[in-house]
């Protein structure tokens, strides 16, 4: 699995790793709009996580 944690406590994951930066970048656009500027996919990408 996939997973990226945000700092508020949300979580994404899934075994596809696209799919968990398009549900970080929803998330970062809905409750950090703010960060939504300079969070792209390929940032995102750098924060995902390989779990179990
Ligand atoms: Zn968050």
């Amino acid at each position: 699995m996939n997973q990226v944690s945000c700092e508020c406590g949300f979580s994404a994951r899934d075994d596809d790793e696209d799919r968990v930066a398009d549900m970080t970048m929803q998330h970062v656009r809905a409750s950090h709009p703010d960060l939504a500027d300079q969070v792209t996919p390929d940032v995102v990408r750098g924060w995902v996580e390989l779990v179990p």
